[in-house]
Order: C-alpha cells, then structure tokens, then sequence
C-alpha cells in the first residue's frame, strides 16, 4: 500500500518530535512536510532540533533535511501532503484554533494535540476506546463552518486526564455508573513542552500549580462521555470531578491517583479487575497499528506503577493501573498511570489518525 502523506504543525517541539520519532516506520503514514514557528522556518530540520532533540534515537534519515516551512505559510505545502498533525503552541490560543481551522478550510483533516480547539461544540475530542463515534460529528462541523473540500478538525485531550479516563469508562460501561471522581494527578515535566519547566525550579522540589489544568482534567470528560446533538457535542452532567493537579521530577509518565464514589451499585475487586482485563475498544477490533493490545493493564505489584518502569507499556500506548484498594470517604481508589508524550500526545494522535483513515474521514 502506498502510505498516505503526512505534515507535522509545531514539529520541532516536544510533541513534534515524538511525532516524528514515532511516524518513522508508520505503515500507512509518511511525513514530507514539517512546520514551526518563523524562527525554524528555512532551516533543515535537523538544524532546527539539532540544540533541543529529545528523543533516544538520532533524528530520522528521511525528515533531517526537510526544510522547516513557516506554519502560516500555507502557500508553500507540498503538494502531496493529505492531513496534517497539529502539535503547535502559539502565543495566542486564538490565533492557534484560527489557524487550525485555516488548514481545514484548505481541504486538510487536521489531527491535533493543542487546547486552542478542544471546547468547540462541534470539534469532536477523541479518546477512540471510549467515543470513537463522535468523528460522525465531522459533517456537522464541516456544514456549519462552510468547510467544502474534506478539511476538518479533530483533537485529543489534555494528557492530565488520558491515566484514568479508560478504566474509569470501563466501569461505567459495564454498567456501574459513577457519581463522583477525586482526582489527584502527578505529572511528568516533559508535559510542558521544551524548555518547560526551569531545573531549579523542579529538581529536589514538586510543584502544586500547573496552570489551567485543573479546570481541564475536570471538563474535558464531559465532552468525551457526551453524545452527539444536532449542532455539536452536547456535554454529559452525571460525573462531578474534584481535580488537583502537580508537576513532579519525572521526564515522562503522568500518574494519577483517583477515588470513585459509585452511584448505585459498587462492583467488588474482582469484578472491576475483570472489567478492566477484559476491556476492549474500537482501536482493538479494528485491529489498528496503534491501538494497544490490552488497553488496561494491571500492575499486581503494590508499589507499581511506576513511571519509569510502566509508561513504555505497549508502546507507551497502555494505561497502567495499579494499588486498586477500598477507599473508606468514597467506594474505591486506584492509580493509573500513562506515558503523556506518546499516549497522551503523539501517539494518541496517531491512534486517531488511524482511527479517521480506517472510517474514511482521512483518504
Ligand atoms: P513545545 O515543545 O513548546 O513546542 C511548540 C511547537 O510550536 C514548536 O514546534 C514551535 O516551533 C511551534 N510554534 C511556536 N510558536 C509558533 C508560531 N507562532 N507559529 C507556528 N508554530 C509555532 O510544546 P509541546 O509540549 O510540544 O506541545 C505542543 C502542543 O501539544 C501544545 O498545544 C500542548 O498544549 C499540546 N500537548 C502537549 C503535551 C505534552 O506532554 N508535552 C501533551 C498533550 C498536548 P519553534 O520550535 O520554531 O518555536
């Protein structure tokens, strides 16, 4: 199969990068175009990253020299690219939704991982094992914006939130509606982009503010477990979440420690660790070349799991959970853990561009 040509938006920061760390061998995508802001543009790629490449592996041989084009320089897109990833963080977040929705209005799916789009009624926020159905709100989005030529955009979450929302809707699922989440998440520094984080700001320190993330991690569900309206997504209100969220010492692996209080029945230990072995979504029954084989993963060990030890689970694609146990203020606790740059970023964009290419939505 000839693979499908792909552009990478903000390819030269920490999410570009795991883009194209992980696009190297991808079987049906292939990047030809890379983009940033106008202080890469005209350079080599490999010159753009060459101070800040954070990757475990030398950039790949068939992106070095790709010359970094200026993202609002949408006059110089090869002509063959079909989609693009959008992993931008611009100075202004209006400018950054605008821009994405430039590049749909120019006949691009844009698969993004930037905030700018993602409480937009009608940008569907993909989870695909959870709400793989809401991309049928692409035609929704394309009739009221005008959109003609097959552009369109999609996103994934805040990485906060990617370390508990599958077992949680595992749960749920099985028929064990939840009333109420205590959510408490420690996440990695590699969540704030490069350079994030100042060193002697968070070596020998943790930090207990990361702006706007709180807010996210308890809204984002909503949208996730909402259901598609006439207009757009329309939220679901039967979950109230309580969200603190850290900055710790760690390079990768956001974790999550969380309390669920159920709102009728509480399924025993065994029956959620059932559940979340058993728990398979459309990523798995479609078979796509991302999708972790075991979505959930339970760790038995009682000090797992552990960042270093657990986020490269699967590709780094798995959620790992850990120290299920009876919570005494609510019904039970565990802690989940997933690896932020790569499930919740690259990686869970990918999956969603697999997911888009597989329904037809990316041809
Ligand atoms: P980053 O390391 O700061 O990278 C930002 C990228 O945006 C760089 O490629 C940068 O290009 C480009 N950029 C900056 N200003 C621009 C402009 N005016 N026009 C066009 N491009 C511009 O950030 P990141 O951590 O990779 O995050 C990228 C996006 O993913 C953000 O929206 C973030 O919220 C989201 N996200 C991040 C994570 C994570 O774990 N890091 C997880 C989920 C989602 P230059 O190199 O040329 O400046």
């Amino acid at each position: 199969m000839e693979k499908i040509k792909c552009g990478v938006l903000g390819a030269t920061g920490v999410v570009g990068q795991n883009y194209i760390r992980l696009l190297e061998n991808h079987p049906w995508f292939q990047v030809v175009d890379v983009a940033a802001s106008p202080q890469s543009a005209g350079k080599k790629y490999f010159d753009a990253v060459s101070d800040k490449w954070q990757m475990n592996r030398s950039v790949p041989e068939g992106v070095r020299d790709l010359i970094v084009r200026d993202v609002a320089d949408t006059k110089a897109i090869p002509t063959d690219v079909k989609f693009y990833f959008s992993a931008m963080e611009m100075p202004k977040r209006d400018e950054e939704a605008a821009m994405e929705f430039e590049y749909a209005k120019l006949g691009y799916p844009v698969v993004s991982n930037s905030s700018a789009n993602r409480s937009v009624d009608d940008v569907p926020m993909l989870i695909p094992e959870i709400n793989a159905d809401h991309i049928n709100i692409i035609p929704i989005q394309q009739k009221n914006r005008g959109i003609t030529k097959g552009g369109f955009v999609a996103v994934k979450p805040n990485c906060s939130i990617q370390s508990f929302m599958t077992p949680v809707f595992a749960l749920m699922k099985a028929g064990f509606p939840i009333e109420k989440l205590i959510i408490t998440t420690l996440q990695a520094v590699s969540g704030a982009g490069y350079p994030g984080v100042p060193s002697l700001d968070i070596v020998d320190n943790l930090v207990p503010f990361i702006g706007g993330e709180e807010a996210k991690t308890e809204k984002e569900p909503m949208k996730i477990f909402g259901k598609i309206g006439e207009k757009g997504i329309i939220l679901f209100d039967q979950i109230k979440i309580g969200a603190t969220c850290t900055r710790v010492p760690i390079s990768d692996g956001h974790m999550a420690s969380v309390s669920i209080k159920f709102k009728e029945k509480i399924p025993t230990e065994e029956q959620i660790l059932k559940i979340w072995a058993d728990f398979r979504g459309v990523p798995q029954e479609l078979d796509l070349p991302f999708a972790p084989k075991q979505p959930i993963i339970y760790q038995k060990q009682e000090n797992r799991p552990q960042p270093k030890k657990d986020r490269d689970n699967d590709k780094g694609m798995a959620v790992t959970v850990g120290r299920l146990r009876k919570d005494p203020v609510f019904d039970v606790k565990f802690i989940g853990l997933s690896h932020n740059t790569v499930r919740g970023a690259a990686g869970g964009g990918i999956l969603n561009a697999e997911l888009l290419k597989a329904k037809g939505f990316i041809k």
